[in-house]
Order: structure tokens, then sequence, then C-alpha cells
């Protein structure tokens, strides 16, 4: 559910066009997205400690009776938020999906090599789950249906094929990078300062 962005604070015609914001905690943790509506409501409350941004957003809202001044409140692209649990918070591992798996694998099947559409891959379980494998990230690859059919319920070795990269549990940073598919320069190079060395992400 979004929170709607303080009254005193009008949708900007900009609004579609802004990118989500990377909200770190006070650390300097990286810990998720937030919209600009969650950065702006934020900001009013006094919960962000500190802008680490290199690009900045300008919210106006309404006149003020007094001053006759226009409000507006402006956000970085990158904020360090006081407190816990803000809104969009990451968990500390990312769970596992198709979606983050195919990506991931960079939707190579890891049996024949070809690249294809989500639609025609699958979740292949090394190590199949009616042989007691796991359904977790060490244990998961991507593959296109006709390797997911030959190789079936059976190991790759016992299905005689090889496979062409390991599986790896994907940081917490690389899944948060693979989600946002308008990251900006400076969220980009912050996260990525953070990789581990053998991240598959070409960066
Ligand atoms: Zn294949």
């Amino acid at each position: 559910m979004k929170s709607p962005p303080p009254s005193n604070i009008e949708t900007p015609a900009v609004a579609p066009a802004t990118p989500l914001i990377l909200a770190v905690d006070v650390t300097g943790a990286p810990r998720g997205w937030i919209t600009w509506q969650d950065a702006v409501a934020s900001k009013a409350s006094g919960r962000v400690e500190r802008e680490l941004g290199d690009f900045h957003f300008t919210f106006y809202g309404g006149h003020s009776r007094l001053t006759g001044e226009r409000s507006s409140i402006s956000v970085s692209s990158i904020l360090a938020l006081r407190g816990r649990n803000p809104r969009g918070w990451e968990p500390l591992a990312p769970a596992l999906t198709n979606a983050l798996l195919f990506q991931r694998d960079r939707h190579l099947c890891c049996y024949c090599g070809s690249q294809k559409r989500p639609d025609l891959l699958t979740r292949d379980h090394i190590i199949p789950v009616s042989r007691g494998g796991a359904d977790s990230w060490k244990n998961v690859v991507t593959a296109c249906k006709p390797c997911n059919q030959r190789k079936g319920a059976k190991s790759p070795e016992r299905a005689g094929m090889m496979m062409l990269y390991v599986p790896y549990t994907p940081s917490i940073y690389e899944a948060m990078i693979l989600r946002n598919r308008k990251i900006l320069a400076d969220q980009m190079d912050f996260l990525a300062s953070l990789l581990p060395a053998d991240s598959r992400l070409i960066l």
C-alpha cells in the first residue's frame, strides 16, 4: 500500500518520471527503494538524517496563506533514514523468485547456454526436490523448457548434462540493483561498491 503524500504537497506533474529513491539506514547500509511520496513524507516528518545523492527532486505544494509563498520540499536520490522498518525496507536475504533467478543467470539456460525470454525459462532444481534437493538459491539454475524436460527428475550427472555456470546466492544489494530498472548513476555506484567479487552483474 502506498502512503499518500502530505496534504500540503500536490502531486507534481513530473511524478511519473521521478525515479525510486534509495533508502539507506543511519549506518549507510542500503535498505530498499522507496517512492518519492514516501521520501517526501519521511523528509516532512523529520526522519531524513542525511541526503547522500547527487540528484535532487523538488516537489511544490500550495501557497501559504500567511506569506503567499509557495511551499516546496526537495529530496535527493539517496536518503539516510532514521528509525526501524521504514516502508519498503528489504529483508536481509533476497527471496527466491523466478524473476530474480532468471536475472541472476542473465536469462541463459544453464545446460545449453541459449538465452530466452522469461516465459520460455524454468527454475531447475539441480538436485531434484523429489530427491531431497532444496528449493534454495544454490540448488537452482535457469533452464529452458526442453533442457528441463530432458533432465527430468535426475541430477545433471545422471542425465549426462553439463552445467555451464555455478549457482550462487545474490546479495541483497545485487537484488536491489536488479529490481530497479531506472536506477540512477549515483545509486548504482553506491550499491555496486557493496557487491561481492563473484557477482555476475556487469557494472
Ligand atoms: Zn537449454
